[in-house]
Formats: C-alpha cells, structure tokens, sequence
C-alpha cells in the first residue's frame, strides 16, 4: 500500500492509457507538482493493440497499421514527442469492392459509400439501373426523420435504397467496426452526417455539403492519402511514449482485479495481491475489463455497451518475389456479405505503403470474422491461411505461395456502438462523476475507434483528472510510491 496516495493510477497500457499517462505527468509538472503515478498493465508488454515486428525485411502490424491524418490529437502527440519526421503518408490508389469473383472500383466521390458526387455511383457498374433510380430519389422525397438516435442501417436504406448499402456501405464500414451496419449507432458514428441530414434535407445534399470541397491528390502525387504510420512502424508511438514516461510507475505483468473506496481515496487492487492508493484513476480499458473493475457502489453505473465487442483476425501474406493477378493497381479490397467468401477485407500493404516490404516483394493484409463470421477466428491458422488464399485466388487471381503468413486473432476487441451509445455513454458518465468522482473512462469503446480518438479521450481524461485534483486541494502532497 503506498504511504501517501497516488495522485492517479492508469489502468491500460494501450496508446489510450499511454497518452493518458504523458499527458498527466505534463499537466502535473505544468503546476509545479512531482507527479505520483502508477500505470497498470496486465501484459509483459505496453501498447495494447498496437504491436509491430519485423521479418524478413518485411514490417508486419498485427493491429492497427495506421492513422487519419485529418484528426488533430494523434498529430499533435506526434509532434510533442518528436516524431513528426518519421511519419510516412499513404499511398493513394483505386480501391475495390469484390462482387462474385470480380473487383469493381469504389465509385469516386463517395464517403464510405455514401455519395457525395452522384455522377461516378451512376456511372458504376456496381449497381444496378433499379439501385441507381433508387439512390436518386433521396434528391426528392423522403420519410418523416425520427427522433432521436436511431441504426445507420435503417437510416441509409430508407435514404439511398438496400442496393448501395449491401454493396458499398456495409463492407465499407465492417471493414473498420466488424459489426451489423444494421444495429451502429447514426449518432455515434455519423454525427455530422445525422445532424445534417435532418430537417428533411436530402442526405446526398447534406454529403456535397459537408464534404464536397475535399479535392482528390493531385496526378502525380501518390503519396498524399489520408493516413499516417511511421518507417519503422506504429509501434514507434507507443515506445516513444512509453520512453518518455519518466516520472510514472509502470508495471506490466499487473492486472488490476478491483477498486475499492479507501479512506477518501480508491485502493486499486492486483490480480497478485498487491495494492495501489490513489486519488484518481483512469480505466483505459475494454468496456467489460472496467466495468468489471467498479466497486458495489458503482454497480449503478449503467453499462455503456450493450453488444458484445466482435472478433476478427487478420492474416499477413509475405511473398519475396512478387504477385502477378488482377487489379493490383490499387490499395485493396473490401468483401460485402453473404457472397461467400472469408475474406472482408485485404489490403495491397506493399502498394499503399511501400516502405513495409522490399522493393519487389509483395505483402498482402487481409482481415476475416467479424460479426457475421466469428466462429472462423477460432479456426486453426492453417484453415484460416487456407481460406483467405482461396479467397485470393478467386478474387485476384493471385497464383503465388507466400514465404510466410502470420495470424493474429483479436478476440472481443472491436467495440459495437449500439443505438443509444452516446446517451447512455453520457449517463454513465455522469453516474461515475456522483459514485466515483476521479475515477474517469477513456478509450476505444466509448468515444470513437480510430487512435486519434483514443488518444483525444485519454488527454481528456488527463485534463479532467489534473482538474479534479486541483479542485480537491491533492496536488501538494509528499512524494513517494511504495507497492505492495
Ligand atoms: C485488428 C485491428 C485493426 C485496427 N486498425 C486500426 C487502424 O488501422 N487505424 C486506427 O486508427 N485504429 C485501428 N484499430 C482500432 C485501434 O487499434 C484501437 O481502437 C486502439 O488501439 C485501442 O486502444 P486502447 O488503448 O483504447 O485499448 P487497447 O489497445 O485494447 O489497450 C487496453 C490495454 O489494457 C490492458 N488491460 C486490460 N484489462 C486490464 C486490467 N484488468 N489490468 C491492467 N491492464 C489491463 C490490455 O492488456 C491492453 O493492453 C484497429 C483495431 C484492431 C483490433
């Protein structure tokens, strides 16, 4: 038990708690205070989703391979920790829908299928005349809006008809959620979309508004996509922050098992039967993992999630001498449902990042599960590589063995935001703020996937935590950790 509490304990080594993490050792400093902080992690090593290894001359990411570049925190960080020249942008190039056994190009002028320009959707051969005049008819009439939130299925069927969301919106999305367009979240997803589109305004209008002024990379100038990673790879975020966390506790191989209310202050409990005091605590954990972590006091804090995190895993291809095959001018592919293939999504790593395999080799990334197919994930790994190069084989009419694969399964680790997700992210919230002020959430499965998002929410709780301590008079107290 330490002598004097923590200022903060951060549960979650992943680039959440580790942003987290920085960005209060920062705002403590800034007042003048030694910061006393503990970050917990339950694996041997920091970085959560975010793992990359190298092979061969080949960069692997089993996670995430990437960022967008248009939202500001992951920039920012980037840029306070000096890594701002080892940023490498994306590639752009065409990327494909598969119908059948054939790869379509995704129509131009679309948003994650939803057009935004009508003219290259009615000119692809995606979709059928019936789909097309289906689509046209958002320009002119619709149904009454509903109140409230409301799934993004049932929204984009009634604006643009079933054709284009089977088609394009669906393997679109499931390509960065896993889950049932039919049951996300418009709000939470969409919102400016939702916000824009009501009032009985044309969805397709709304689209031209919100993002018509976005101009396509100049010809001649492939190297100008929209997302961001680094030469040698993600992981170079989360070891940069994990080098910079100076003056906080880090301790892996510890799993946090409880919080209890101690005395004034929490007492964070270890799986090992060590203990941790603090005064404030960020859970920058799955949903589950922190809920379950809440003291009976807390069991009124309704849950955020009410549908389970889906599976995937996602099988590297490495192949030293090439591919030959159709399409391989473009980024990659995704698969709508229902055609019968494992494959979701595949993406041509070689060609949107050149700097991942050696010149003239091949790396393929393709993902399969997700919420339509989840027993697949717990297949063998030879049953999965078998599956997704039959797949390639049908699809791409890729005719070589790679030299080697990697499967990386994620179980449970894509968070589904449900209808209601942010009202009731909002209640809950506010329930932890009167049961367990100091103790705040942050990461994937509330405010947003993508890592810029998860490392806005984790600087926030940063913020709101240092604001708490100030506003409770914690920051002027003596400086040592003990664990026991
Ligand atoms: C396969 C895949 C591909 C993705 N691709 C992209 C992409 O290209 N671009 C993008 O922006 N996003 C992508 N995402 C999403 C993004 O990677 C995640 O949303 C993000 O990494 C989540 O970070 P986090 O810190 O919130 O959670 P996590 O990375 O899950 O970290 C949580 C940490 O908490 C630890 N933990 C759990 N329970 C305890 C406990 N009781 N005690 C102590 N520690 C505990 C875990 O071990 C873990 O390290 C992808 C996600 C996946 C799964």
């Amino acid at each position: 038990m330490s002598a004097e509490p923590l200022h903060a304990v951060i549960i979650g080594g992943g680039v959440t708690g580790l942003a987290a993490a920085f960005r209060l050792q920062q705002g403590l400093a800034d007042q003048g205070v030694m910061p006393r902080l503990a970050l917990l992690e339950s694996a041997p090593r920091l970085g959560g989703k975010i793992r990359t290894t190298t092979r061969d001359g080949f960069l692997i990411e089993h996670g995430p391979d990437s960022f967008v570049a248009s939202k500001p925190a992951a920039g920012q960080l980037v840029r306070d920790l000096g890594l701002a020249d080892d940023l490498v942008r994306s590639h752009t190039g065409q990327a494909f829908i598969a119908r059948g056994d054939r790869l379509y190009p995704i129509p131009a002028g679309t948003m994650m299928g939803i057009p935004v320009r009508l003219g290259p959707l009615l000119r692809s051969p995606l979709l059928s005349p019936a789909g097309k005049l289906r689509v046209v008819r958002d320009l002119f009439a619709h149904g009454p809006d509903l109140a409230g939130d409301q799934p993004a299925g049932a929204f984009f069927r009634r604006r643009l008809g079933n054709e284009v969301v089977d088609r394009l919106i669906e393997p679109l999305l499931s390509g960065i959620y896993a889950g049932d367009v039919n049951h996300y979240s418009l709000q939470a997803l969409f919102p400016q979309i939702d916000r824009a589109s009501r009032n009985g305004r044309s969805l397709i209008r709304a689209m031209g508004t919100l993002y018509g002024h976005a101009k396509p990379a100049p010809a001649g100038n492939q190297n100008r996509g929209p997302f961001l990673t680094f030469r040698t790879g993600l992981q170079a975020l989360t070891a940069r922050l994990e080098e910079r966390l100076a003056m906080c506790t880090v301790l892996r191989n510890s799993t946090a098992s409880a919080i209890r209310k101690q005395d004034g202050h929490y007492r964070v409990e270890l799986a090992d039967g060590r203990s941790l005091d603090a005064h404030a605590i960020i859970l920058a954990l799955p949903d589950a993992a922190a809920t379950s972590l809440l003291p009976v006091a807390g069991s009124a804090i309704p849950p955020v999630a009410t549908l389970p995190p889906t599976s995937v895993a996602n099988v590297v291809m490495a192949f030293p001498h090439g591919i030959t095959g159709t399409s391989l001018d473009g980024t990659g592919f995704v698969v709508p449902r229902g055609t019968g293939h494992a494959i979701t999504a595949c993406t041509w790593s070689h060609l949107k990042w050149p700097h991942v395999a050696p010149r003239g080799a091949a790396l393929l990334r393709s993902y399969i599960g997700g919420a339509h197919d989840a027993q697949l994930v717990d297949a063998p790994d030879e049953a999965i590589v078998d599956a997704v190069m039959a797949d390639l084989r049908r699809i791409t009419q890729l005719r070589e063995t790679p030299a080697f694969c990697h499967v990386t399964r994620w179980k449970h680790a894509m968070p589904q935001y449900a209808v209601g997700h942010l009202d009731r992210l909002e209640q809950t919230r506010k329930a932890m703020a009167a049961a367990l002020p100091g103790v705040f959430l942050a990461g994937a499965s509330y405010g947003g996937v993508g890592l810029p998002d998860c490392i806005r929410q984790g600087e926030q709780a940063a913020h709101a935590l240092v604001d708490h301590l100030t506003q409770r008079n914690l920051l002027n107290t003596p400086e040592t950790l003990h664990v026991d």
